[in-house]
């Protein structure tokens, strides 16, 4: 495993998995491992709000293309439509969790960088679907 390195980005995702399919978090882990040889993310915050820590802050994770190096990577379960389309699907509990995550972060990191996986340079994908700026 790598070092993460001083914590200087927060990176939110969604799982890209269909509204309301009750994924967990140690499968999404798992198919991670399967794709690209590790854990991705650091957080996985499941439909019912649970936060389920899936990398200590420490570690290097795979979520930003080159950008992993001081990234924190935070997925939430959901995020496309039934017909795989980008779609906001945050539960209120796992709203309410996101909220309180990147407060946690905010308050221990005060000069973190919140973003979307969408509003890094170069990404062309939809991920998180929604806006982190306005929408979190
Ligand atoms: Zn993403």
């Amino acid at each position: 495993m790598t070092a993460l390195g001083p914590i200087k980005y927060l990176t939110i995702h969604c799982a890209a998995t269909p509204e309301g399919r009750d994924v967990k978090a140690a499968t999404i882990s798992q198919w991670d491992k399967a794709k690209f040889g590790q854990v991705s993310y650091h957080h996985v915050v499941e439909l019912d709000g649970k936060d389920v820590v899936t990398l200590p802050d420490t570690v290097k994770g795979a979520h930003v293309g080159l950008n992993n190096t001081g990234n924190i990577g935070i997925c939430y379960v959901g995020g496309v439509d039934a017909k795989m389309k980008p779609k906001d699907t945050r539960t209120p509990a796992q709203k309410a969790t996101l909220r309180q995550l990147v407060g946690e972060y905010r308050l221990r990191f005060p000069n973190i960088i919140v973003r979307g996986h969408r509003d890094w340079p170069g990404v062309a994908r939809a991920c998180p679907s929604f806006d982190v700026k306005t929408g979190l």
